[in-house]
């Protein structure tokens, strides 16, 4: 749960991490930016500012804007009827971000949000900076981090289902709850 307050001030910052990275939003678009806390209610550490561009039953674009050292938790995005699951590609505009996938152990950059040992499993880390692009196979579970001064990046994907994304931490709510 976060409050109105805190929404409200997620949304300025992201809106300006944005604009300092010269992702031009439109005018009053700054109050669609979906705050994220995953229901944890420590959003500075574990959340994500998300505005969507584009979301269809085919595709989806989002802009992600992470405050300084905040996490977006481990998931992956699974397969949903016909459709093996999201297949999503990062574009990062605004680094570094430190993305972690499955592989050897490299975690240098980043750091394990405090007291999540289990709940953060893939640790292969990636150090991405401005116009680097990876593209991430449906039900591969990842997570990223920004670095100390925040981080921008677009998520394009096949259709999106956050609803049905899967969180390795198991206190994880994706719908946010705003208290007035
Ligand atoms: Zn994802």
């Amino acid at each position: 749960m976060i409050t109105r307050a805190q929404q409200r001030d997620a949304q300025e910052r992201a809106a300006a991490l944005m604009d300092a990275a010269r992702v031009r939003l439109a005018p009053g678009e700054h109050q669609a930016i979906a705050v994220a806390d995953f229901g944890l209610g420590r959003l500075e550490v574990e959340g994500a500012q998300i505005l969507t561009i584009v979301e269809t039953d085919r595709i989806a674009a989002k802009v992600i804007a992470l405050l300084g050292g905040q996490t977006l938790p481990e998931h992956w995005h699974p397969p949903v009827g016909d459709d093996p699951g999201k297949e999503e590609t990062l574009r990062v505009i605004r680094g570094p971000l430190y993305l972690y996938t499955p592989g050897p152990d490299t975690l240098a950059q980043g750091a394990i949000p405090p007291g999540k040992e289990a709940c953060y499993t893939v640790r292969h880390e990636q150090v991405l900076d401005a116009g680097d692009t990876v593209t991430l196979p449906p039900g591969l579970p990842h997570w990223f981090q920004a670095g100390p001064e925040g981080a921008v990046l677009y998520s394009f994907s096949t259709t999106a289902r956050d609803i049905l994304d899967g969180f390795t931490d198991p206190d994880i709510v994706r719908q946010t709850v705003i208290a007035e």
